[in-house]
């Protein structure tokens, strides 16, 4: 798979909530002492074959996040995709501008 199929297909996204392990603890999380983590993190290509569980572990090591719990998996709408294709070759397109980001950046 080239790299623009790979980014054309649709990709899957985990979430799960975890633990709040701040310090100070957050007191703004909808649950106190967890964080939700709504929107999601892509998984790599693969992932999701070994089911929501697994790859929610690997995620939640890469980041640190402890005591993981409703964990969802879902794949991407083609919607979702075209949004973050149009996004990636806007980005793209700054690069090739120069304009960085490395200040105020959309998180
Ligand atoms: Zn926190």
């Amino acid at each position: 798979m080239n790299r623009e199929s790979q980014l054309a297909s649709r990709r899957w996204k985990i979430a799960y909530s975890y633990a709040c392990t701040c310090e100070p603890r957050c007191d703004w999380t909808k649950v106190p002492g967890r964080h939700s983590g709504s929107s999601g993190t892509f998984l790599n290509d693969g992932e999701e074959v070994m089911g929501g569980q697994v790859a929610a572990m690997i995620v939640a090591r890469q980041f640190g996040h402890v005591d993981i719990a409703d964990i969802r998996m879902w794949q991407e709408t083609a919607e979702e995709r075209d949004a973050r294709l149009a996004r990636h070759r806007h980005e793209a397109a700054d690069e090739r501008r120069g304009v960085h980001w490395a200040m105020g950046g959309a998180n």
